[in-house]
């Protein structure tokens, strides 16, 4: 489904902060990134969907490689890649189903009750997602409104919103105390695999990791030093 070949990445100011990393995802499969601080996860992710411009390397999504593309078609193939963040990234002065329906567009538009403008099988898409992610009576209020938690779940219905191939998450339950983040993780790995849907995901906590990811990358100053499951790791650490 995914299939990064030697990439790498060197920022103009320092070192390398990830070198050859070679890894496959397939269809469905939950991988989590684990780390010190400063191993190159968060590069990683970024560059998937060149967030960050990888040095060299190869990011085969299907038979597209992103590295190759030009920004138009690159803005299009990155409609395939749906993004989750730590600090949500959500529109704080529009309603919840405005925030799940820009999930829709790929952007927030500027006019105010954009609601009347989307197709009504896009609006029932928003209800019944806010409805998987337990907020259906939410969906009128201000994002600001709500608490940390609901707000990653507006990020996790909004990124649905835009049925991607393949989802990024980085460091979703950061910013979340640890009973709202093993809930958060619970739905959004539920989610995956309900859709068949891969996820990589930066997850800072190990006990997380080994909680609910299916298969466990390592990484340390910007090398691949772990691939394996949540099980081998317990044995190896
Ligand atoms: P992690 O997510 O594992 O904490 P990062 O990917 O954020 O690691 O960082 C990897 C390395 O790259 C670190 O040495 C970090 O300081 C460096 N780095 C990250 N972002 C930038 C940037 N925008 N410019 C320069 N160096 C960066
Ligand atoms: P994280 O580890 O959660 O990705 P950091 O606190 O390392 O976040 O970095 C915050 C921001 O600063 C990121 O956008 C990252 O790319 C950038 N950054 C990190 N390290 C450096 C660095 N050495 N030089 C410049 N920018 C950096």
């Amino acid at each position: 489904m995914l299939h990064l070949e030697g990439l790498s990445k060197t920022y103009k100011t320092g070192d390398a902060a990830l070198s050859d990393a070679t890894l496959d995802v397939p269809k469905g499969q939950i991988i989590g990134l684990i780390g010190p601080s400063g191993a190159g996860k968060s590069t990683l992710i970024r560059c998937i969907n060149r967030l960050v411009e990888p040095t060299a390397g190869k990011i085969m999504l299907g038979d597209v490689d992103l590295v190759k593309l030009g920004k138009t078609e690159l803005r299009h193939q990155r409609r395939r890649i749906g993004m989750i963040f730590q600090e949500y990234a959500l529109v704080e002065r529009l309603t919840v189903m405005e925030n799940v329906l820009s999930g829709r567009l790929g952007y927030v538009p500027f006019w105010r009750s954009f609601l009347r403008k989307y197709p009504p099988q896009d609006i029932q898409n928003a209800y019944r997602l806010l409805d998987r992610v337990g907020l259906m009576h939410q969906a009128d209020k201000r994002a600001d409104a709500l608490s940390g938690g609901q707000r990653q779940r507006v990020g996790i219905a909004r990124a649905l919103a835009q049925e991607p191939e393949l989802l990024l998450v980085d460091e979703p339950t950061a910013s979340l105390d640890p009973k709202t983040s093993r809930q958060i993780m619970r739905l959004l790995t539920e989610i995956c695999e309900e859709r068949g849907l891969p996820a990589i995901v930066n997850i800072h906590d190990v006990p997380l990791a080994q909680q609910f990811m299916q298969r466990i990358i390592g990484l340390n100053s910007g090398r691949i030093v772990f691939d394996g499951s949540p099980e081998e790791l317990s044995d190896d650490v």
